[in-house]
């Protein structure tokens, strides 16, 4: 049989990981169960560690295009306003770790990665078909997809996200966890904002049991906001009345500084998203099955307080395809080895992220320490480079 690499899921995990298998030459068949290739409103940001990726796999004009690359990440109270502490990025960033620090609309993001997928000529793409069930044999994995029907290939990657169907096949000792918070996210035109709310740095504002970010996508015009609140998981988030929403937000936010009270008000249009997580890989035996392994959030969701759960699919898609690309001998072999390359430190992200989130809300005396160390250390605290590294 030739070999067939079936790809569950067109995200940002899905779509990097057909343009990585077309780096190195291998077709992939890649099943969308949305009719439009799409990505909702709000930012991304991408460290060195995924901007380097990207790049390498000629992407770097398209996001010179339409990616923001801040020179500074400020640490910010959200109470007071006084800056606590700031990382250089821009230059630095490119000198210590060989690539910049981006920041981008993430519909954006998903378009400059479909156009090359489509530009290599390698994939083909199937919108509108979910995948459904999934089985295998020691010689071939079979996916049903939800017009009844069957493919048979060598190896099926799940990069179908947090509610992963496949992954429901492969682990059903899992099922995604609310966590507790709540994700409200809003984009507004810079032009629109008074100028003391422009901006063209990451902020980070830290406050008692939430937290805000922002930072500047599409080449600047637009400013992206996200607040996190702690607080129970809403009955209705699809239909996201805007004038609830809009005083729910303006009521937690009753404490915080004025001119973060006022970019709040600034925003037009607010979305809401409760965070949901999976319990932390335990190994290798987390990613891989056989011939089937998850890629991205479907393998490792992550609360997003370290800005990297993009980025660790973009990773996992760049050592997949270079063990895939070994050749086609021994396809469970290469994800096998594809998972034990990836799960630790997926596992680590996975961690420092939720514990991010607790120093974030610290309240007392944890957060007067945070603050004081942040005050002291600053970029020491802030830098990453275990994380900004990346893949090799
Ligand atoms: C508030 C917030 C802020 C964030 N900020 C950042 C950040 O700054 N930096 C960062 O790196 N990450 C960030 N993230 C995380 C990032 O959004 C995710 O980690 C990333 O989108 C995961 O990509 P994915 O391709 O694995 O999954 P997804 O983006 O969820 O894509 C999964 C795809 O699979 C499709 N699908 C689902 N089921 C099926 C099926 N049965 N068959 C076929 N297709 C299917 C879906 O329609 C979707 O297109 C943030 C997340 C949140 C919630």
């Amino acid at each position: 049989m030739e070999r067939k690499i079936l790809l569950a899921g067109g995200g940002i995990g899905g779509l990097a990981t057909a343009l990585a298998c077309g780096q190195l030459g291998m077709a992939t068949q890649l099943f969308e169960q949305k009719r439009v290739l799409s990505e909702v409103g709000a930012g991304i940001q991408l460290g060195p560690n995924a901007v380097r990726l990207l790049e390498s796999w000629g992407l770097r004009a398209a996001l010179d295009g339409v990616a923001c690359f801040p020179q500074r990440l400020e640490v910010r109270s959200a109470q007071s306003g006084s800056l606590l502490g700031s990382l250089p990025l821009g230059a630095r960033a490119l000198q210590r770790y060989g690539a910049r620090y981006a920041t981008i609309a993430r519909v954006d993001l998903h378009t400059l990665l479909h156009r090359a997928v489509l530009a290599q000529g390698l994939a083909e793409i199937h919108l509108g078909r979910a995948a459904q069930r999934v089985s295998q044999d020691a010689s071939a994995v079979e996916l049903v997809t939800d017009d009844d029907r069957k493919r048979r290939a060598n190896v099926l990657i799940a990069a179908d996200g947090l509610w992963s169907h496949v992954r429901d096949f492969l682990r059903q000792d899992v099922q995604p966890v609310f966590s507790g918070h709540l994700a409200y996210r809003a984009m507004a035109k810079q032009v629109d904002l008074p100028q003391s709310l422009r901006s063209d740095c990451i902020t980070v504002w830290l406050g008692p049991a939430m937290h805000a970010v922002q930072y500047p996508v599409q080449s600047g015009e637009l400013l992206n906001l996200v607040v996190i609140v702690e607080g129970p998981a809403p009955a209705h988030t699809q239909e996201w009345d805007q004038a609830a929403l809009r005083s729910d937000l303006t009521a937690r936010m009753s404490n915080a500084f004025g001119g973060l009270q006022e970019l709040v008000d600034a925003m037009a249009q607010w979305r809401l998203w409760p965070l949901n997580g999976l319990p932390h890989l335990r190994g290798p035996q987390d990613m891989a099955f056989g011939r089937i392994a998850l890629l991205g959030d479907g393998a490792h969701p992550m609360l997003p307080y370290l800005a990297q759960g993009a980025g660790m699919a973009i990773e996992d898609a760049a050592v997949l395809s270079r063990c895939l690309h070994q050749g086609p001998a021994d396809d469970a072999k290469a994800l096998q080895q594809y998972a034990s390359l990836r799960w630790k430190r997926n596992a680590r992200v996975q961690a420092r992220a939720e514990r991010n989130g607790e120093i974030f809300h610290a309240t007392g005396l944890t957060a007067w320490g945070r603050d004081t160390a942040m005050r002291l250390l600053g970029a020491r605290l802030l830098d990453m480079p275990w994380l900004y590294r990346g893949v090799q």
